[in-house]
């Protein structure tokens, strides 16, 4: 679908999705095929091998790009994959900048893995754009940010920080799988490339692993591509289908996990035995502001600290019945981490280090008060 002119509503059930031209199937089928017959020696319909390209990946490719507003997209076996195709455009000897509020599996892979190759990692407080200006320099090649940040919810300015990186030479990377692109969507904001692990929101059931690159950049793009296929960190036909499907009722679940975390929030910061509440729709968060400006709602993601320190978020995160003790987030189920031991425990003892007493929550689109009442019950356990 081309018009853009359509409503992010609209383009989540149909853009990318045309009727299948040989039977007129209105889903997308699952072409669960690894090669396509040839009409002549190196002459087929667009399709020869499933690494190189499927069609089930090509209607997820052109939902992709249109709910982003990008001209290209990329669909991965992982966030991770993604975010290791991406970071191949850095050659050894060129920097790469990066929040110092990331997932841990993104902090591990640059340090632990791509480090080794000769690429440069700086990492920074990218909400502070006098830290950006002072790190920034000729060999920087990519700034890498989350907004909003796992697990602290930190936010940064896209538009700012992306005059930054431009007026210096360097793209920048914004991984938007906290947001959505629901939420907001970073290339409409000056971000060179967007990146989802759509194994979250965009997927949104809990049932598929995946990741998603969508650019602007056509000759970036085309070098994505090719790595892509020389690599193989691609998506089968299945997953491909699933995260289509879960983009379907995109708009409806976040517009669900928006209302229902502000409810969570509202709770918990009024309880007694909460020290803090993170949650960018709070007008004490530090960047409410930005927040307002930057982002169509607040997202499902609330984080947490309790009086009583690591002790308590341990009792509370073993004594709550609906949100699952599990990694992972923005599934329809509402979910309950620690994650300075669990999702994050690839960032221990290193500068990036969570406060073992955080509790972070991804809220789900159940019954707001019954979700209430579980924390409530749990908070009395302590
Ligand atoms: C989960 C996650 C990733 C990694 O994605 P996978 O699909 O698990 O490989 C990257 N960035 C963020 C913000 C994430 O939450």
């Amino acid at each position: 679908m081309s018009d853009s002119n359509f409503h992010i509503e609209t383009l989540t059930v149909h853009a990318g999705v045309e009727h299948d031209p040989s039977t007129g199937a209105v889903m997308t089928p699952i072409y669960q095929t690894s090669t396509f017959a040839q009409t002549d020696v190196a002459e087929h319909k667009g399709y020869d091998y499933s690494r190189s390209d499927n069609p089930t990946r090509t209607a997820l490719h052109n939902s992709l790009a249109a709910l982003e507003g990008g001209k290209h997209a990329l669909a991965y076996a992982s966030g991770m994959a993604a975010i290791d195709n991406m970071m191949k455009l850095v050659k050894p000897g060129e920097q790469v900048i990066c929040g110092n509020d990331v997932y841990g599996g993104t902090y591990r892979l640059f340090t632990k893995v791509l480090a080794g190759y000769g690429v440069e990692f700086a990492f920074i407080n990218t909400t502070d754009l006098e830290e950006l200006e002072n790190a920034i320099s000729d060999k920087t090649k990519l700034v890498w940010l989350e907004t909003p940040t796992n697990p602290m919810l930190k936010l940064t300015d896209i538009k700012a920080v992306a005059e930054v990186a431009h007026r210096n030479g360097a793209w920048l990377g914004v991984d938007n799988t906290f947001a959505s692109p629901i939420l907001q969507q970073p290339l409409s904001l000056g971000a060179d490339f967007v990146l989802h692990s759509t194994t979250k929101y965009i997927g949104g059931h809990s049932d598929v692993v995946g990741g998603a690159i969508i650019t602007n950049n056509t000759e970036a793009y085309e070098q994505l591509k090719f790595l892509q296929n020389a690599i193989g960190a691609v998506p089968g036909p299945m997953d491909c289908f699933l995260t289509l499907r879960g983009i379907k009722t995109l708009a409806l679940r976040v517009g669900a996990h928006c209302r229902n975390a502000t409810q969570v929030a509202q709770f918990l910061a009024d309880h007694p035995k909460v020290s803090e509440v993170i949650f960018p729709g709070l007008d004490n968060h530090p960047q409410y502001e930005l927040a307002q400006r930057q982002m169509a709602g607040p997202g499902g993601m609330v984080s947490f600290v309790l009086h009583g320190g690591e002790q308590a978020a341990r009792i509370i995160a073993n004594n709550t019945e609906l949100f699952t003790l599990a990694e992972s987030l923005g599934g329809v189920e509402s979910l309950i981490e620690l994650p300075a031991p669990m999702t994050h425990a690839s960032v221990a003892d290193s500068p990036l280090a969570i406060d073992p007493g955080l509790v972070r929550i991804s809220v789900g689109i159940e019954n707001a008060q019954d979700l209430i009442n579980d924390l409530k019950s749990a908070l009395n356990r302590i």
